[in-house]
């Protein structure tokens, strides 16, 4: 009974999330493998400079336990406010909105000792429940590492990509290919690096000093195939405007013109990543392999394709089809030829995954066996993590090369 109960006040809850989110053109979540790289210092200034640009903009602070966003945005003494069943976030400019754990705590610097499911209920909570509106950009600044708050932000804000801040020495680096990987994994596309403390700006001479050596990021988002979106210097003008409340737009000088460019290069990227899709981008086309009504491990030799089609995020039409007879290569260009852009499998063989990767079909692999209906609307909402392809059930005899 309880559970029940449970499990349907989670189903209102995410109803809510993704009535929020079907109104945000733009989520973002700022990460970054190490703490104290600038993340949070970007992920304001992003903000404060989308929503100067007229963009509405919403700043949710997840860091739970080092919430860093309204001390640099000098909001001191902040305290939620409630009305009704909403909570109103902090209106800090007619643009930008801003929501922090900050305005719950009795002390600024109480500590936050939580475990994951209070953090995750908080998470859900900021999106479900607090009175955005909607807007252009939700910027979500969270924790450093892989942990609890970026896991769930990855699950539960559908659509959501990732922008990730680096400083340029190897031990950052290295974090930082964690959170490349753990992107990957959880399927959220990364929007782009940017490096932070990149090179000072002597204030005396004004010759550039690489500290911490510099280009470090732009290398590593090369070798990743992930877009470089710029870099800031160390700048003491960063640090007295932050603990001032200020945000890099009071700078005068270069630093203020790297945070433009990086804003200008993010909006670039956004519109190309737009251009690429291909026709309506809310529009997708999924498909299942099945056995039996439901999803059938062995891809090659299923009896039928469940072909779903999603607009905005609903269900909107389902097919279901016999593939062609199997051949090395032929079901895949099948799947493909249907207009499928994404597909949902057990397990699948590297040729076939090759194909579909050349195809520009995004594979998910280790789903359960379930109904489409189940796994399209688990998938939809961030619920379906992908673990691969690796074939690893039983073939009964036959190869999996396929
Ligand atoms: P994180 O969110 O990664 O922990 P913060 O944004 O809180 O990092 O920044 C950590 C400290 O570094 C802050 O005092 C901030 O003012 C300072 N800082 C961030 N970026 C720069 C920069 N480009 N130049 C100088 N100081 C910076």
């Amino acid at each position: 009974m309880g559970c029940k109960t449970q499990d349907t006040e989670f189903d209102q809850q995410s109803e809510k999330i993704s009535e929020f989110l079907q109104n945000v053109k733009y989520k973002i979540v700022v990460m970054s493998g190490k703490g104290g790289v600038g993340k949070s210092t970007v992920a304001t200034n992003l903000a404060l400079f989308l929503s100067s640009q007229g963009y509405k903009v919403g700043l949710l602070d997840v860091d739970v336990h080092g919430p860093s966003i309204a001390g640099l945005l000098g909001l001191t003494g902040l305290r939620i406010n409630v009305i009704g069943e909403s909570i109103l976030p902090y209106q800090y400019t007619d643009n930008l909105k801003v929501m922090t754990i900050q305005g719950m705590l009795e002390q600024p610097d109480d500590p936050l000792i939580w475990r994951g499911p209070v953090k995750i209920g908080i998470i859900r909570q900021f999106l479900a429940d607090v009175a955005w509106g909607p807007l252009d950009f939700l910027i979500i600044d969270s924790p450093p590492g892989t942990g609890d708050e970026p896991l769930t932000v990855a699950q539960t804000v559908t659509g959501c990509q990732a922008v990730v801040v680096t400083t340029p020495q190897e031990i950052a680096l290295a974090d930082v290919r964690k959170s490349i990987k753990f992107c990957q994994q959880v399927n959220m596309p990364i929007l782009g690096m940017i490096e932070n403390m990149s090179g000072f700006i002597c204030p005396d001479c004004g010759k550039k000093h690489e500290i911490f050596k510099s280009g470090g990021g732009e290398k590593t988002a090369a070798a990743s195939n992930i877009a470089f979106l710029g870099r800031l210097p160390i700048d003491p003008g960063v640090v007295d405007a932050g603990d001032a409340g200020r945000g890099i737009d009071s700078l005068t000088g270069h630093t203020k013109e790297d945070m433009q460019h990086i804003v200008d290069n993010m909006l670039n990227q956004l519109n190309s990543n737009n251009q690429n899709k291909k026709g309506d981008d809310l529009t997708m086309k999924i498909a299942i392999p099945l056995a039996g009504g439901k999803l059938c491990a062995h891809f090659g030799h299923c009896e039928q394709f469940a072909m779903v089609t999603v607009n905005d995020g609903k269900i909107t039409a389902q097919e279901k089809l016999t593939p062609p007879p199997h051949a090395p290569g032929v079901i895949p260009n099948w799947v493909a030829d249907k207009g499928c852009t994404d597909i949902i499998v057990g397990g699948m063989g590297e040729a076939a995954q090759a194909i579909f990767e050349q195809r520009g079909i995004k594979v998910l692999g280790g789903a359960p066996s379930d109904t489409p209906e189940n796994l399209v609307e688990l998938y939809l909402h961030g619920r379906l993590i992908d673990a691969g392809t690796t074939c690893n059930h039983d073939h009964e005899g036959h190869d999996c090369n396929h």
